[in-house]
């Protein structure tokens, strides 16, 4: 089939349903200009969102000790990682880390919190957190915690939270071969609660976990259903002592072709390039900011990443531009650049948004 690239983007453009055959085509056709897709992907980036890119800073405010049994990730009680256990951070360091993340320029602040889900007074305890947040620092919130009902979702909405990630990871026939301990259904309801609670939602999947092209595009049409208006897609970096853990599916071209997948299909969505970008995408990270709109700096969960120098650096010499504060040094000296293939990120373990 002839990829008709012209029809695809005036589809996205009116925000139309995106053919299911045009869908696995992005994915599976090795005849596929990649050239031609991506510039296709990038006109309905530019024509929603400019050549701005947000930049989002995850802050890590508990790690590991988590009872659940996802596959891909270091915190699980089933992995064997080495990863540094904690409980939830202070206040104190909380606030600091989030004047850090504004001072920084990045737009969003993203908290994590590993566990199946919050208790009551847990949830309390995170108001509490963002309410400060809101009114000492003066950031985007966005709060990762696992499984929440929508009682929580609104003690954490009248505190200020402004979005709450709540990731599909994989789709609903895919779930079970990678976690057992909740279903797509816990998911999908967390998703649920928390619009009905006025939260904006961020949700998006992980590739790389043994999924078809099938199971990608249930997770993009899925999503698009929700109107879910951000979209991490994250790559799968293995991570040695976690089950899961061969991503051979992944190379630089079928990533950017999976972020061109959910530009088309979520064409108004911020499609953000997460973990796993500095090593699954390599040289090709340029390109994805066409598709992708938003990406996280200085790292994910257990893992490093590029730090903002080097990510401002990236996005200049693209074209683009930083979203929010334009303030921000964007030049590295020489000195820098020399340094920049040092970053040992790719064999750090890596893991995802809750
Ligand atoms: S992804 Fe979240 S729920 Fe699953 S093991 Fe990791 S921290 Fe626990």
């Amino acid at each position: 089939m002839l990829a008709d690239f012209d029809q695809w983007v005036k589809l996205a453009l009116a925000d139309q349903p995106f053919p299911r055959e045009a869908a696995l085509q992005i994915l599976a056709d090795p005849t596929l200009d990649l050239l031609r897709l991506t510039a296709a992907a990038g006109e309905v980036r530019i024509t929603y969102f400019g050549r701005q890119v947000m930049l989002h800073r995850i802050n890590d405010i508990q790690n590991g000790l988590c009872p659940e049994d996802c596959g891909y990730c270091a915190q699980s009680k089933i992995s064997a990682a080495p990863i540094k256990k904690y409980p939830l951070k202070s206040d104190a360091d909380i606030l600091q880390e989030a004047h850090a993340a504004k001072a920084k320029g990045a737009y969003r602040y993203c908290m994590v919190s590993s566990g199946r889900g919050p208790s009551l007074e847990r949830t309390q305890q995170l108001a509490q957190i963002i309410r400060r947040i809101k009114t000492e620092v003066g950031i985007q919130t966005c709060l990762s915690a696992g499984l929440v009902t929508k009682e929580q979702a609104e003690i954490l909405q009248a505190a200020g939270l402004d979005r709450l990630n709540h990731n599909l990871n994989t789709s609903a026939s895919h779930t079970d071969k990678i976690v057992t301990t909740h279903t797509f259904q816990d998911r999908l309801d967390t998703l649920k609660a928390a619009r009905s609670a006025g939260l904006d939602l961020c949700s998006g999947m992980i590739a790389g976990m043994g999924e078809s092209d099938q199971d990608i595009l249930e997770v993009a049409y899925q999503l698009r259903e929700y109107q879910v208006p951000s979209i991490p897609i994250n790559f799968l970096i293995p991570i040695p002592g976690n089950p899961i853990y061969d991503c051979d599916q992944l190379s630089p071209q079928r990533c950017l072709r999976i972020l061109c997948l959910f530009r088309f299909v979520n064409p108004r969505a911020e499609i953000r390039i997460g973990g796993g970008r500095e090593g699954h995408l390599r040289g090709l990270q340029a390109w994805a900011l066409y598709p992708a709109n938003s990406l996280f700096v200085e790292g994910y969960l257990a893992t490093r990443g590029h730090d903002v120098d080097q990510v401002v650096q990236l996005i200049k010499d693209a074209g683009f531009e930083i979203a929010g504060d334009h303030s921000l040094s964007t030049d590295l000296t020489s000195a820098q650049q020399f340094q920049l293939d040092d970053n040992p990120n790719i064999l750090n373990p890596q893991t995802t948004i809750a």
